[in-house]
């Protein structure tokens, strides 16, 4: 099963009782609200995205608790290395008409996570994506579930006045989340999905887009990170 990716963001996230409760829950020693920087994450919801997928109400609620424990990484990287932050807890939120997944994350704060942390203060890091692998992906059209039978029918594309979309549900498994650096521009830096093990589109050039600083930043960072990261270790 391949792995869906959805772009998602970077909100504030204050530290309380309640919520060092749950950190601690997950850390391998109890951490003070001193020694911690929490974060939480918007990520997905139930509305028809530019992929023209949506997650179910189900989906989302079945997310808030699989991504519990899982790893905020940095670029896709996959090895325990390159692990920033961890999520404590999730819940699905009201978000207008919309229905929202939130995770919320901490990281120690550590002369090693301490440019991370600048970054995600400073706004550079606040695009991320959310990696999940779902058992169904409904067509809207004829009901057909894609991970079974592909149907002839195109997301986006209008079949007798009714708009063809993908319902996302049962979730399989939640692997991580990933951050990436991204500009003053709200949705350059947003992450591309891959559906159904499709090819991952090719990353822009960074100079075309602007980005070159944020870029060399983040893989900076990175590199950093890999050096001098090992905090959080399992
Ligand atoms: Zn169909």
């Amino acid at each position: 099963m391949d792995p869906i990716l959805k772009a998602a963001r970077v909100c504030k996230q204050e530290v309380n009782a309640g919520e060092l409760a749950l950190i601690n829950a997950q850390a391998l020693r109890p951490l003070s609200a001193e020694e911690v920087f929490t974060f939480r994450l918007a990520a997905c919801d139930n509305q028809v995205d530019r992929d023209n997928e949506r997650f179910t109400e189900d989906a989302l609620k079945e997310m808030a608790d699989l991504f519990v424990g899982r790893p905020v990484l940095m670029d896709h990287q996959w090895s325990a290395r390159s692990q920033t932050a961890r999520i404590y807890a999730g819940h699905v939120e009201e978000n207008g008409p919309a229905q929202r997944l939130i995770l919320r994350c901490y990281m120690p704060r550590t002369d090693k996570t301490r440019d991370t942390i600048t970054a995600l203060e400073g706004g550079i890091l606040r695009e991320c994506s959310v990696g999940v692998a779902v058992r169904k992906s409904v067509c809207s059209i004829c009901g057909a579930n894609q991970t079974e039978t592909l149907c002839q029918h195109r997301g986006g594309r209008e079949y007798e006045g009714k708009r063809c979309w993908f319902d996302l549900d049962q979730v399989a498994d939640a692997y991580e989340v990933s951050l990436c650096a991204v500009p003053s521009q709200p949705e350059a830096g947003a992450v591309k999905s891959k559906r159904y093990g499709g090819q991952e589109p090719q990353d822009p050039d960074p100079a075309e887009t602007g980005e070159a600083e944020a870029m060399l930043l983040a893989r900076a960072m990175q590199e950093q990170e890999e050096k001098r990261y090992g905090g959080m270790e399992e």
